[in-house]
């Protein structure tokens, strides 16, 4: 049987958060909030006195705590977003060029050693970056295969860890499936042969708890325009483990990592806390988006956001169940919730097409290749009734065979 989504919805205790986030077009399912985040009813006010008051009032003066935010709003995420410790978090640049940052950073700490591993389930951008890397330094990547579905194989993760490998980078949510690795069981093996390991939260972030302090993990980067809800190329952020600070170093040299930036000495020395991982000026209109965006997520808590998250996706599992297989769908996600994050993908053959007849219905879900429906359900802005309406929206169109009008040849983004 399944359950009405009126009565899980009354018994959803983050439920108001809803009524934070502009939905201006009631009949629209919005299943793409782990792409992009809804615009949170703040945002716009907060970025609009920042703009009068803080740039156009204020002119440069305001630099006296525009200086700050950066690092401020990190701590924010370590606090309520993921676990991490006062100073290990920082916002700016984007998530591709953190990731530079911190791999590169990394692989100078173990100058010895002539391995990066990964895996071919790696958002695209991971995979480019590392393959840069390794092209510029003349090292090797170690391409683990992984099971688009399923998620990361633990044990052919370790037979690929030895004392070569200076980094490990794997996404702790993969971007297609949502399968949700083991950051604690991975990190471990990775320091049991001396690697540092990378994680990628882009699409962790805001949805699970990211256990960063109590897995031991050295460094991390995420997005914040995803299930953080900052807007389109909203700043990202990065990770790094206390520990570690003082020996890293990023290949950036800019002077937002400068001791004494303002002294404008002709010299590069680093700061020795997390703004040493800083670049440039930072993007202070995008952080106070990020700052509105965040806000939310820490008030609901992670916990509760997560619990929503299981329930949701377990609703669209039974439902897919129910509906969707009979029309030819298999589940391209773990069944197990426990090994999934915030999103579900769905496998058909007719995957594009079926895509762009949802989008026709005014359901907005995400197509990957190859054939996947990726149905986001983010938590503080998702409903059980928008996973009734959008998926029962889906049952209707295929069994009335609606996608075969629609050309079968995918756009350029998708
Ligand atoms: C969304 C996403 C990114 C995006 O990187 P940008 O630099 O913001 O374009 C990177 N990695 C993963 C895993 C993602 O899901």
């Amino acid at each position: 049987m399944l359950t009405s989504p009126t009565i899980l919805d009354a018994a959803d205790p983050l439920a108001r958060f809803q009524a934070d986030f502009v939905r201006s077009d009631p009949d629209l399912i919005y299943l793409d909030g782990n792409s992009l985040g809804r615009l949170p009813r703040a945002t716009a006010d907060r970025v609009a006195t920042a703009i009068t008051e803080e740039w156009g009032r204020g002119l440069i003066r305001s630099w006296s705590h525009w200086i700050d935010l950066a690092r401020e709003i990190g701590d924010r995420i370590g606090a309520g977003v993921v676990s991490a410790r006062p100073g290990e978090v920082l916002v700016g640049d984007s998530t591709t060029v953190n990731l530079y940052k911190l791999a590169a950073a990394a692989l100078d700490a173990r100058p010895d050693r002539r391995v990066i591993v990964l895996d071919d389930d790696n958002f695209p951008t991971d995979l480019y970056v590392l393959q840069g890397l390794a092209a510029a330094r003349n090292l090797e990547l170690r391409v683990l295969h992984t099971d688009i579905d399923a998620g990361i194989d633990v044990d052919a993760l370790r037979a690929a860890l030895d004392d070569d490998v200076a980094l490990l980078c794997l996404s702790h949510v993969a971007y297609r499936s949502g399968a949700l690795a083991d950051m604690s069981t991975i990190t471990e093996a990775a320091h049991a042969v001396g690697a540092l390991v990378l994680w990628d939260l882009s699409h962790a972030a805001g949805s699970v708890p990211v256990p960063l302090t109590e897995s031991g993990a050295d460094l991390a980067v995420g997005c914040t325009y995803k299930y953080l809800n900052g807007g389109p190329g909203a700043p990202a952020f990065l990770y790094v483990r206390r520990e570690l600070q003082a020996t890293l170093r990023q290949p950036i040299w800019g002077w937002f990592g400068q001791q004494d930036q303002f002294a404008m000495g002709s010299t590069y020395q680093p700061v020795a806390g997390i703004e040493r991982f800083a670049v440039g000026t930072p993007p202070v209109l995008g952080l106070y988006a990020v700052e509105e965006g965040i806000r939310p997520v820490v008030e609901a808590g992670i916990d509760a956001i997560r619990a929503k998250g299981v329930a949701l996706t377990s609703y669209a599992v039974d439902l897919s169940d129910a509906w969707l297989t009979p029309l030819g769908f298999r589940l391209a996600s773990p069944r197990d919730a426990a090994r999934r994050g915030g999103h579900v993908s769905l496998y058909h053959p007719d995957g594009w097409r079926i895509c762009q007849a949802l989008i026709a219905r005014d359901v907005v879900p995400d197509y990957r290749t190859p054939d996947r429906l990726r149905l986001g359900f983010s938590p503080l802005t998702t409903s059980f009734e928008d996973v009734w309406t959008g998926l029962s929206r889906l049952r209707d169109l295929v069994a009335a065979e609606e996608h075969l009008t629609f050309d079968a040849t995918p756009g350029r983004v998708t």
